[in-house]
C-alpha cells in the first residue's frame, strides 16, 4: 500500500533529526536538506566527489532497513531500487 503524505513527512523528519551526513567525508557545505536516503529528499546537485559514506553507521541505515549508499549522488533508497 502506498503512504500516506503524513507519513513520508513524518519519516522525513524523523531521518532529518538523526542524519550523519554532515560528518561524512563527501558532505558539502550547503548540501541541504541531508538525509538523502529519503524519498522526499534524494541526491544533492552540490555533491559530485564521493569520498567514502558513513550511511551504514548511521541509526537512520538500521532503523529503516537501508541497503544502498551514497544516497547523495545515486538517489534515494527507493531510487537506487527502481521503485520510483
Ligand atoms: S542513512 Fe545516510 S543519508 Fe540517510 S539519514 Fe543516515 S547518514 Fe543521512
Ligand atoms: S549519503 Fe553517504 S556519501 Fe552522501 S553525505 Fe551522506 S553519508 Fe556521505
Amino acid at each position: 500500500m502506498e503512504m500516506s503524505p503524513e507519513e513520508k513527512e513524518k519519516r522525513k523528519q524523523m531521518a532529518l533529526s538523526m542524519c550523519t551526513c554532515k560528518s561524512c567525508p563527501t558532505w558539502v557545505e550547503g548540501a541541504e536538506p541531508i538525509a538523502f536516503c529519503n524519498v522526499l529528499i534524494g541526491k544533492n546537485a552540490m555533491i559530485t566527489e564521493e569520498k567514502g559514506c558513513i550511511c551504514p553507521t548511521c541509526p537512520v541505515f538500521a532503523k529503516m532497513s537501508l541497503t544502498k549508499d551514497y544516497f547523495c549522488t545515486k538517489g534515494s533508497e527507493m531510487e537506487q531500487k527502481g521503485m520510483m
